[in-house]
């Protein structure tokens, strides 16, 4: 009766061990997985207090708003 309870943990064990192997597995194959098609792109913005084209990735956001610059930042917002 005992061995019979033994063995139906080490199986139970190892079924979870599996699962969380394959989870893994599986989860790496959705998010870790390369994604070539993705470029980042170097979207221009104009800069909303002198005009300035910045890219988008360098640009400063403040209240929904883009500047180039700490300095137009200040400015745009005084
Ligand atoms: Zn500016």
């Amino acid at each position: 009766m005992l061995i019979k309870i033994f063995i139906f943990i080490v199986a139970l064990y190892f079924g979870y061990r599996l699962v969380k192997a394959l989870a893994r597995k599986k989860l790496r194959s959705l998010f870790g997985a390369p994604r070539p098609e993705i470029k980042k792109e170097n979207k221009l913005v104009p800069c909303t207090v002198c005009g300035t084209w910045v890219k988008e990735e360098e640009s400063l956001k403040k209240g929904g708003k883009l500047y180039c610059s700490q300095a137009c930042r200040q400015r745009g917002q005084g």
